[in-house]
């Protein structure tokens, strides 16, 4: 199910906890918004879900607008991240529950409920569970019983609020894994909330970076980490250093010289110079950013090293190989190999 959400506003009191935000969600995907806490993630999916009301904008599934309907009506599957199991059912109960209080009409027969049922256990790998209690299970197991029970009801939308965010981190990435699996067969269209970079880059095909109630980038996982749209989402995913520069002449200039890195887009002013600290190479003679060393750290594979540029004004991290002699006080000379640009503050 396409869902289009447009120029939606959302204000708690007087707070806008949106403001004017478009998506377009497109059938079949699994995208992420990710974003600080408080950014209005989760006030978006309580939006899609009909939990809430826009305090105006509009939501549509598929053509149809959906601004006026329930989340019955909407068909919503929904996933939090304090498990909300039924407490008092079994594992199979769980997950049968969205079935059987369906309306009479629509409500499939009980022999069909507990078929679906035992399939989705399958799917969920936790055959053989079916009978034991919530307070039986480890939290990683909860969570994919809820997930079950999501998708019993087969969901026009499945809306996942950081459903794994209290689980500790080896579960979580081998849940991670598990959801992109369960996704690519069932193919349902997926919203997974996240203030996890790691998770929303491994997990999604499209991310939506959130911010202060505002979208600031949608796109691939490539394309938000290779081209982050603004200063906000180059430091919030990966890892990023920045510097003031002056264009000249087309040029980057930094500390009085240029530093051999002819400006993409820009003639001449100031602006911020933001990259990778991996995506640095060392430079010789005078054509390069000069930094003094102030500090080492090892960062999984690599020892990140960290330079004040200009004095101790600026303080940039680049990554170095372990051999690499730079000792404290040494002077380094380098040029980032890729690098945007932003305007001043
Ligand atoms: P996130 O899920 O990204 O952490 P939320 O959507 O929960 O963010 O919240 C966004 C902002 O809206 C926050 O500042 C939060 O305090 C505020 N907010 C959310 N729900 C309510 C509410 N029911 N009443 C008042 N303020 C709210
Ligand atoms: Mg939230």
């Amino acid at each position: 199910m396409d869902v289009s959400i447009k120029s939606v506003r959302k204000s708690f009191e007087r707070f806008p906890a949106l403001d004017d935000v478009s998506l377009d969600i497109r059938s079949g995907e699994l995208i992420a918004l990710l974003g600080p806490s408080g950014s209005g993630k989760t006030t978006l999916l309580r939006l899609i879900a009909g939990l809430e009301r826009p305090t105006s904008g509009r939501i549509f599934f598929g053509s149809e607008d959906a601004s006026e309907k329930t989340v019955q009506e909407r068909n919503i599957g929904f996933v939090f991240q304090h498990y909300a199991l039924f407490r008092h059912m079994t594992v199979l109960e769980n997950i049968s529950f969205g079935l059987k209080v369906r309306p009479r009409s629509t409500r499939p027969e009980a022999s069909a409920i507990r078929a679906k049922a035992m399939e989705l256990l399958e799917l969920v790998q936790l055959n053989g569970l079916e009978k034991r209690y919530p307070t039986q299970l480890s939290g990683g197991q909860r969570q994919r019983v809820a997930l079950a029970r999501a998708l019993a009801i087969e969901p026009a939308v499945l809306l996942l609020d950081e459903p794994f965010g209290a689980l500790d981190a080896q579960v979580r990435r081998d849940l991670r894994r598990w959801l992109r699996e369960i996704h690519d067969r069932t193919g349902h269209t997926t919203v997974f909330v996240t203030h996890d970079q790691e998770e929303a880059l491994e997990l999604a095909d499209r991310l939506c970076v959130m911010s202060k109630g505002r979208i600031e980038q949608v796109g691939t996982p490539d394309a938000v980490y290779d081209t982050p749209a603004s200063p906000f989402v180059f430091g919030f995913i990966g890892e990023s250093s920045q510097l003031p520069v002056t264009v000249d002449n087309r040029e980057l200039w930094v500390g009085g010289r240029a530093i051999g890195c002819p400006a993409p887009d820009r003639v001449s002013g100031d602006a911020r110079l933001f990259f990778r600290p991996h995506d640095v190479e060392l430079a010789e003679g005078n054509a390069a950013i000069a930094g003094v060393v102030t500090g080492a750290r090892r960062v999984g594979g690599t020892r990140r090293i960290e330079l004040a540029v200009g004095g101790n004004d600026h303080k940039v991290e680049i990554d170095l190989p372990f051999d690499h002699p730079a000792g404290e006080r040494s002077r380094i000379a380098f040029r980032p190999k890729r690098f945007r640009l932003f305007d001043p503050v």
